[in-house]
């Protein structure tokens, strides 16, 4: 975190925009909720943003669904839109967590340009790191509430809800995404290889990237990356 300071002297705390980067189940979503319950942040994540279009439905959505269940990236256009629709809400002028943002170096490129149009500052660059199989029993087991949008997994104990089915936060349902099978991951974590290694040495270059080890529990990536944000 850092103090703004001006003329008129310290005008509020704003904290350091982070971009997660890690492949589909290596805990990006936990690790974001666990922040946003200790830190004043924001999170974006594009993938919700865009299902929030399907939701709405409309040619717009359709599309968007059909990209999205194939497991490929929606068309780049199509995700700017609704980033640069988000990060106008004040709220993000305390600090944001992107999640799923940029995917490749050309979504980076663009994202440079986002930033200084708007003023804001990159942050931190952080990549969980995570053995492949590990992701596999992530994806296949992960199941989130309908209501509350609590995250479990079935073949985690420390992470399984007491009752099949059941959240138990709140009563509500629990389901699993459409995309969370498989054959998806497979396309999805080939996507994430083939895009996302360049889009890591972009950011190493930077001086910007920072490597988490995903793979110690949720409360250890919470520590390390906590760290990070109050260094
Ligand atoms: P996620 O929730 O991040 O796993 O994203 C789910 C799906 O939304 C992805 O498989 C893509 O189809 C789409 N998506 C999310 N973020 C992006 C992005 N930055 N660029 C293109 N497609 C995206």
């Amino acid at each position: 975190m850092f103090q703004e300071i001006t003329r008129k002297g310290i005008v509020g705390d704003r904290m350091k925009n982070l971009i997660l980067i890690a492949a589909p189940g290596a805990g990006k979503g936990t690790l974001s909720k666990d922040l946003l319950e200790k830190y004043d942040y924001v999170h974006i994540s594009t993938g919700d943003l865009l299902r929030e279009q399907v939701a709405k439905g409309g040619e717009l959505g359709k599309k968007i669904h059909e990209m999205q269940v194939s497991g490929g990236l929606v068309t780049s256009d199509i995700v700017y839109a609704a980033l640069e629709n988000k990060l106008n809400d004040p709220a993000c002028d305390n600090g944001y967590i992107l999640d799923g943002f940029p995917r490749n170096v050309e979504q980076a490129l663009e994202y440079d340009k986002i930033l200084s149009k708007s003023g804001k500052e990159l942050g931190l660059v952080i990549v969980l790191d995570i053995p492949k199989e590990m992701l596999i029993e992530r994806i296949t087991g992960r199941f989130m509430c309908k209501d509350c949008g609590a995250i479990y997994n079935v073949y985690n104990k420390e992470m399984a809800p007491k009752n099949e089915g059941i959240c138990d936060k709140c009563g509500g349902e629990l389901y699993q995404r459409k995309d969370d099978n498989l054959e998806s991951f497979e396309n999805r974590y080939q996507t994430y290889l083939d895009s996302t290694t360049p889009l890591i040495d972009f950011y190493k270059e930077k001086g910007a990237l920072h490597v988490v080890d995903g793979s110690k529990g949720h409360l250890y990536t919470l520590e390390q990356v906590e760290k990070l944000i109050n260094n």
